[in-house]
């Protein structure tokens, strides 16, 4: 099954936004047509600047229409570890992130993006007991910042979730839900309107330094800018040399079932996604026509309506829902998540005027937006300093394919549970 047979293609209001290719001189030149890069489009045209987006496939074939459209704030790691890691740029990251689920949906209002965004914020869930230990860190953490967040216990979150099988949740309520690719096709369409390029099926196969610009190579000709932004991420092909090194490649399969009609109303009543504190997460949400989709880390193996993930699904479905009873699967894909060591995001200068922001550690909807137009201020002028973070150098991970080979193993393992 191809991404665009997948749910939020299919599903999204939004329509698929494409653009033949024509060569361009423009101020900057953005290769990856997901989150980042097409808001830093959208932002550079807005300020002014002349942008041109390149994509190798189509909007949001990386992860930006693969994910499971959680707008969370914060990041992975909890607001203490986030600040003791960032150091002197910690509080401000963290205000700046806190508040990153506004920021979306101010830009969905705007530019009236159709992504069935809903508001009601998000629950961690406690696969066990012992996840409450972790969510109730981050519950004091986060509340001692005065933000709106609840701990919930075992029945509280069988309310909200309708399953009993969680030891109880985290609800962030300045979160919500998108349709992923809805998402990425409104910012697209918004960025053309606001006078940006968008062209796909495009890859862009070298980068070439000439004078004081850069020559962006393609099959069908060049584009010459001012300055790169290479916003390919965990889709990063060998187009920069190293690039790929730099995080660990980790797979999530989804899979979504028929809209479920009653059956599904004491499911996320309150229309919260979910995602689990389990070592192996797990994800459930549903979306506006009463279907559920429910994920896990690994690689989508078979077809939705057989093989060793579809079974994989089930069984999490039938543990989650012990009175629901059998439910057939229509769609389902996998993606790649870019995890750094120490669950940080980085922009990294690679070299002069050209920049790639990275690592995103399953947190992209709102680091992707937030990290675009970053880097469309600074392209425009504004000082580095402003970033969200300090620019770094690329830094591989140490025993990148043979712990990449130990997760996926285990992965796999797992699904045959
Ligand atoms: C299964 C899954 C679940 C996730 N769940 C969530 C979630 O619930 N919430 C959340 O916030 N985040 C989530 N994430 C993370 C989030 O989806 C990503 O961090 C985010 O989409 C990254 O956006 P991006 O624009 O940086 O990269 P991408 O969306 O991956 O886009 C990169 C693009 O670059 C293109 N490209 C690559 N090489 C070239 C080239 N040489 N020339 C031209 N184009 C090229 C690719 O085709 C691709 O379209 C999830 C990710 C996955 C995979």
């Amino acid at each position: 099954m191809t991404i665009e047979q997948a749910l939020w293609a299919q599903s999204a209001a939004e329509e698929p936004i494409s653009g033949a290719f024509r060569e361009s001189t423009v101020d900057v030149a953005i290769i990856g047509g997901g989150y980042t890069g097409l808001s830093c489009a959208l932002h550079c045209a807005q300020a002014g600047q002349t942008a041109h987006v390149l994509e190798a496939q189509s909007v949001g074939y990386g992860g930006s229409g693969r994910n499971v459209g959680l707008v969370n704030a914060g990041l992975w790691l909890p607001p203490a570890k986030l600040v003791a890691a960032l150091g002197d740029r910690g509080p401000s990251f963290l205000e700046l992130f806190g508040d990153a689920p506004r920021q979306v949906f101010e830009i969905i209002e705007k530019y009236q993006i159709r992504c069935e965004a809903t508001r009601e914020g998000t629950i961690h869930a406690a696969h066990a007991p012992r996840g409450m230990a972790d969510l109730q860190g981050r519950f004091e953490e986060w509340k001692r910042l005065g933000a709106p967040v609840e701990l919930l216990n075992a029945g509280q979150a069988a309310e909200m979730t309708g399953s009993p099988s969680f030891a109880g949740g985290l609800w962030d309520q300045r979160a919500g839900t998108i349709n992923p690719m809805g998402y990425a096709r409104g910012l697209a369409r918004a960025a053309k309107a606001e006078g940006a390029e968008i062209s796909t099926g495009v890859q862009v196969q070298g980068l070439r330094r000439v004078g004081a610009n850069w020559q962006v190579e393609t099959a069908q000709g060049h584009v010459t800018a001012r300055a790169v932004v290479m916003a390919t991420n965990a889709y990063s092909d060998a187009l920069w040399p190293g690039l790929s090194k730099c995080w660990q490649d980790i797979h999530f399969f989804q899979l979504s079932t028929a809209p479920l009609g009653d059956l599904a109303d004491a499911i996320l009543p309150g229309k919260q996604g979910l995602w689990d504190t389990g070592l192996i997460m797990r994800s459930l949400r549903k979306d506006t026509e009463g279907r559920l989709i429910v994920g896990s880390m690994g690689r989508m193996f078979g077809t939705p309506q057989s093989g060793l993930t579809m079974r994989r699904a089930g069984r999490i479905l039938r543990h989650m829902f012990p009175d629901l009873g059998p439910v057939a699967f229509e769609t389902g894909w996998d993606g790649t998540i870019a995890m750094t060591p120490d669950h940080l995001p980085r922009i990294v200068k690679l070299d002069e005027g050209l920049f790639t922001p990275i690592g995103y550690n399953g947190r992209g909807v709102t680091t992707g937006t937030l990290f675009g137009r970053s880097m469309a201020q600074m392209l425009g002028g504004g000082d580095p300093e402003q970033l969200p973070l300090p620019l770094t150098t690329l830094e591989p991970v140490g025993l990148k394919q043979l712990s990449e080979r130990f997760y996926d193993l285990g992965f796999t393992l797992n699904q045959l549970r």
